[in-house]
């Protein structure tokens, strides 16, 4: 699959009143054409800071530290997301990028009908009124909702069904990427379920590449195709969903995947600790205080992201043939 989304060396942190932090640290990602990449990992990982640092949407004391975020368009032309100007990131965004940021089913304003919230985008970006209503009404029925939703106002709709017209909005340009942040959390496990099924149905519909961003192994593996793990602010393992989930390389993959609560029940192991705050990071590997694999050189040396084999990659000395030959 082609690359849809490289990005390079991004970094992107907070600013407080001496110093600034990183959140995310010197992330190195593709996102293939076509594929759903969940990106996971416990609270304060990093990982809606990259979102939004995607989307270029970070607001003070945010900060963009360095990095290029490169969108390929069918045309073969590269966007570097960062070098735009905020009139040529417009014309990207809605019918090339488009975003769910968290928490945003609750963000219909609640005095204007479903319609007026949906078409408003569209007609600013030059579609007459019967062509933006019947473009919304399409994209309403791409997430199992009737046109009749439009006439209604928020609050005559369930959490799922505001949830739904969220993603029917964002997706009614057929962007080419889907960045959608914790999309299913504060629903119910039915509704949960419905909603991502419809998220692959458009995927498969339009052709769209999604990242999903989320704390919920449960929801990755339900959906997506890849996975990246992220942890203190860097990507701890990359690899295909059945990959990470049947063999994880690194120990917080691994962590991970044994908190996941199963149908047959049992012990769920868990992880120790807690995730660390991104202005005391620890030396070395930032796992290395949670880790119940740790080596001498794991206190001080930074484990780089290494591939395994060309679809697997993690960041862990345990598979670094020279810092595992010097210790
Ligand atoms: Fe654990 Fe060391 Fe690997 Fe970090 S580098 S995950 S501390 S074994």
């Amino acid at each position: 699959m082609p690359t849809l989304l490289e990005i390079r060396g991004l970094s992107a942190g907070l600013r407080g009143r001496r110093s600034v932090t990183q959140v995310v640290s010197e992330v190195d990602l593709d996102v293939e054409a076509g594929e759903i990449l969940g990106v996971v990992g416990e609270s304060g990982c990093g990982k809606s800071t990259l979102a939004t640092a995607i989307m270029r949407l970070l607001v003070p004391p945010q900060v963009l530290q360095s990095g290029a975020i490169t969108l390929w368009l069918k045309d073969g032309v590269g966007h570097d997301l960062l070098q735009l100007s905020d009139s040529e990131l417009r014309q990207l965004r809605w019918r090339h990028l488009s975003y769910i940021p968290q928490g945003s089913m609750n963000s219909l304003n609640p005095v204007l009908r479903v319609e007026q919230q949906m078409t408003d985008t569209l007609i600013q970006h030059g579609l007459s009124i019967a062509e933006a209503r019947s473009r919304a009404a399409a994209a309403l029925e791409l997430v199992n909702l009737e046109a009749k939703i439009l006439n209604s106002y928020p609050h005559e709709l369930s959490g799922g069904m505001r949830q739904r017209v969220i993603i029917a909005a964002a997706v009614s340009m057929h962007p080419a990427l889907i960045v959608a942040d914790e999309l299913t959390t504060a629903l119910d496990v039915v509704t949960q379920r419905q909603i991502l099924q419809e998220l692959a149905g458009i995927r498969d519909e339009l052709g769209a590449t999604i990242i999903l961003i989320t704390h919920d192994m449960g929801v990755v593996a339900q959906i997506a195709d890849r996975v990246a793990v992220m942890y203190a602010g860097k990507i701890a393992e990359l690899g295909s969903v059945n990959d990470i989930f049947e063999t994880p390389l690194h120990p917080y993959s691994q962590g991970l995947i044994g908190s996941i609560p199963r149908e047959s029940g049992g012990r769920i192991e868990g992880l120790p600790g807690e995730a660390p705050s991104p202005w005391n990071y620890p030396t070395g590997c930032r796992f290395h205080p949670r880790c119940p694999n740790i080596f001498d050189p794991c206190r001080e040396r930074i484990p780089a992201l290494q591939t395994q084999d060309s679809a697997r990659w993690a960041a862990c000395h345990l598979y670094d043939a020279e810092v595992a030959a010097d210790a």
